[in-house]
């Protein structure tokens, strides 16, 4: 259902990245720098150049593009000040218009919290905060790299309330270093209590260049055993559900109509833009990433040229293994009709056999519309996901 709105939809979303953070977490690979020293004043005002390069390339009739959805993330988007966040809000409404019903989500972090900074944001639009708190244990807080406290986060989520936002949302980690079952509980009885419509859970992914993967490789990260994060995964989506949040995706839950529009844009396989260092997009088929590092990005846009690193068309081999591989992370599942109407191609002839033996080993199950990973497929996304590559 939440898919064939999306894709009756049919506008583009728009992503912004802010690569900018106060402190580094010990588990993060995002496209990142510190704060300190960094020229933000002229990468805002790069990234309004880049926005209007781009869609002056695609504007129809000079018209400005309506998109269903906006989202600032990084890097820690809420470091920017109340003037660089107005500039890059003139900015971005100079090149786009958000339609009605549209969402325009900013991440904050939980010491960012203001009530100037909300109020701004209420004056501009946004409509929906995404707020990183990983947990509510202040040690383990120490321990990721993070600078929030528990009574930090809480006091956040007052403010947000008081400042009249209602489409909230959290994340959280599992499977953090030292972690319990029963630590792991605790933060997650908390998070509920705050009672916000929408939640991500993540499970730690132990990514190359970061602290925790050096100490993995040291063995000095004592992680949480296999079982235990099984155990924090199957409360996390047995609780979440209980609290009416429904699980809609593999991290992600939300009371119905609280949906990430901006995320589901991105498993329906909507176009997108990608704005900022390192950003990706997919536009008509063609995906593309920008230059990551800040200097490497500006210094094309200094000369307004677009800071492009790489695009490639997709062929339709790549554009069907995306439409598994995204499109399952959708408790949902994938659509068979939907597949045949954009690609002129049944289901069966290209997939049958992958698809008879998922179902066979019980981790994809039919639905009336297609399949959708089973209740042990939700654990095994990715070996499901990666069945559906196809040989060359
Ligand atoms: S997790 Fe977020 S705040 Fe921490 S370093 Fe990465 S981008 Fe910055």
């Amino acid at each position: 259902m939440l898919s064939q709105i999306i894709q009756s939809q049919n506008k583009r979303a728009v992503y912004i990245h802010i690569p900018f953070c106060e402190h580094i977490c010990y588990y993060c690979d995002f496209n990142k720098v510190y704060l300190e020293g960094q020229p933000v004043d002229e990468y805002v005002d790069l990234l309004v150049r880049e926005m209007e390069l781009k869609t002056a390339q695609d504007r129809v009739n000079h018209q400005k593009e309506t998109v269903q959805s906006i989202y600032i993330g990084g890097g820690t988007p809420s470091v920017l000040t109340l003037g660089q966040f107005e500039r890059l809000f003139k900015g971005i409404y100079d090149c786009f218009n958000l339609q009605p019903d549209g969402e325009f989500t900013i991440e904050m972090n939980p010491n960012n919290v203001s009530q100037e900074v909300l109020a701004l944001f209420k004056t501009y639009g946004v409509n929906r905060l995404s707020v990183g708190v990983q947990s509510f244990d202040d040690d383990l807080l120490k321990r990721i790299g993070r600078t929030h406290s528990k009574s930090v986060a809480i006091d956040a989520f007052h403010q947000i309330e008081r400042a009249g936002f209602d489409n909230v949302s959290m994340d959280l980690i599992f499977r953090l270093p030292h972690q319990s079952i029963e630590q792991y509980q605790a933060s997650l009885d908390t998070a509920l209590s705050i009672d916000l419509p929408h939640y991500s859970v993540y499970s730690l992914i132990l990514e190359r260049k970061t602290v925790f993967y050096n100490l993995m490789r040291l063995g000095k990260l004592p992680l949480p055993s296999e079982d235990t994060e099984v155990e924090m995964f199957a409360r996390t989506m047995q609780q979440m559900e209980a609290n009416g949040r429904h699980h809609y995706e593999i991290s992600n839950y939300g009371k119905p109509g609280y949906e990430s529009q901006h995320n589901l844009a991105y498993w329906n396989r909507v176009d997108y833009y990608g704005f900022g260092a390192g950003a990706h997009g997919l536009i008509n088929n063609v995906r593309y990433q920008n230059l990551g590092p800040i200097q490497h990005y500006l210094n094309p846009l200094r000369n307004h040229e677009l800071p492009i690193l790489e695009q490639n068309e997709l062929t339709s081999r790549q554009q069907m293994e995306e439409f598994f591989f995204l499109g399952l992370r959708k408790m949902e599942g994938v659509n068979f009709q939907t597949f045949e109407q954009q690609f002129n191609q049944s289901v069966a002839s290209i997939y049958q056999e992958t698809i008879d033996h998922l179902k066979h080993i019980e981790l994809i199950e039919s639905t009336a519309q297609g399949i959708k990973l089973s209740p042990q497929g939700v654990y095994l996304g990715n070996d499901v996901f990666q069945a559906f590559l196809l040989e060359d």
